[in-house]
């Protein structure tokens, strides 16, 4: 639950508590209860309003005091206007009690995991109808008059209706967090690539394309690498496949090791891995490429042999799209692995 909101709400409900309390008190028909029981539900919220602000890390255990306090609250003033045998009966402060009940169901659902929310509803309702029920078919509610077992029959209707209605709400607010949920775990599977864990090549396009957009409004120049395993059939071959897969997912690791934060590492496809570096001039993204290398060069992978890479390497020019840079990339890389391999090889600048 967002704090920011929570706390317009308690804004909110204190500028109504506010009207409701002036309003009552110029047409003189406040409860005397409720001359009381005001300023402490102000004081409430205005309270929660402070811990809310400066301890925010207790929001649940506010918001379960909040929606205790008012459900405590609505229930009392409906219970006094029934039944205090001191005070004249009131239909207004009946009424209004019951205009606000409402609130004190749809805050313990906000408020609440589902199950809490409903024992509170559950207990709230039960507070106020059965007693009224039992008084109500042994007569004790008679000096009311007739209406009243029509009132009270309508509003345990319309109440029920509220909790059933708010029942659904909340399940109709589960699903559709499943469903989110689900939709960001698909969207993170279809980016990722399995076996290293690196953003795939999918991804890779979606963020070249954004950084593209950036370059070509002039805005940030660009580079990108292009590194293939050199002779990686012979790992597979003499190793095994699986051997194969964990050298990859190594691999991995170690070009996400070597890259600044705004860089971007993924997994071009096969035994490929394609680097993207902003702000990043062609001879910083040379020297990028030969500190990749030496680090694959000088690292121990699980087939127990040194692993070598070529890379391939250009910069962003005007007006260059995304084909033709990537082509670039891919030709250094092809005269990187003609000229022996474990080396990288740069598009000239233009
Ligand atoms: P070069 O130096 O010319 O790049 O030679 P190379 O052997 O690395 O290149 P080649 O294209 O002949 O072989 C690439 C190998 O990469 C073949 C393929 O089976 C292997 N490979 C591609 N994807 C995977 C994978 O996910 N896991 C494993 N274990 N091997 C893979
Ligand atoms: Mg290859
Ligand atoms: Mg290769």
């Amino acid at each position: 639950m967002d704090v920011r909101l929570v706390k317009g709400l308690l804004g909110l409900g204190l500028a109504a508590l506010a009207s409701v309390a002036l309003v009552e008190t110029l047409t003189r028909t406040i409860a005397p209860w409720d001359q009381r029981l005001y300023p402490l539900v102000a004081a409430v919220l205005l309270l929660c309003l402070a811990l809310l602000h400066h301890r925010p890390q207790w929001a649940p255990r506010i918001y379960l005091a909040l929606a205790l306090v008012l459900n405590a609250y609505l229930v009392t003033a409906i219970l006094l206007a029934l039944f205090n045998p001191l005070m004249p009966r009131s239909p207004l402060a009946l009424v209004s009690s019951t205009f606000w009940m409402p609130l004190g169901y749809v805050l313990a659902f906000l408020f609440l995991e589902r199950r809490a929310a409903l024992g509170l509803v559950g207990i709230t309702f039960t507070a106020i109808f059965l007693p009224s029920g039992i008084a109500l078919s042994q007569g004790a509610l008679a000096p009311w008059g007739a209406e009243v077992r029509a009132v009270l029959i309508n509003m345990a209707l319309a109440h029920f209706t509220f909790i059933v209605a708010l029942l659904a709400i909340g399940r109709l607010r589960y699903r559709y967090q499943m469903a989110r949920e689900r939709m960001v775990a698909m969207q993170v599977l279809a980016s990722t690539d399995p076996l290293t864990g690196l953003p795939n090549r999918r991804a890779m396009l979606e963020q070249l394309d954004n950084l593209l957009a950036l370059a070509q409004r002039g805005r940030q120049v660009l580079s990108v690498l292009l590194l293939d395993i050199d002779h990686f059939k012979q790992v597979n071959d003499n190793h095994g496949h699986e051997v194969g897969d964990q050298v990859l997912s190594q691999l991995g690791q170690v070009l996400s090791s070597q890259v600044r934060a705004c860089d971007l590492v993924g997994r071009w496809g096969g035994e490929e891995f394609l680097l993207l570096a902003p702000a990043t001039l062609l001879e910083e993204a040379r020297e990028l490429a030969e500190r990749i290398r030496q680090a694959v060069a000088t690292t121990a992978f699980p087939h127990g042999r040194v692993l070598t890479v070529s890379l391939g390497v250009t910069q962003y020019r005007p007006d260059d799209h995304r084909e033709a840079l990537l082509r670039r990339a891919d030709q250094a890389l092809y005269r990187a692995k003609a000229a022996g391999r474990n080396q990288s090889c740069c598009a000239a600048a233009d």
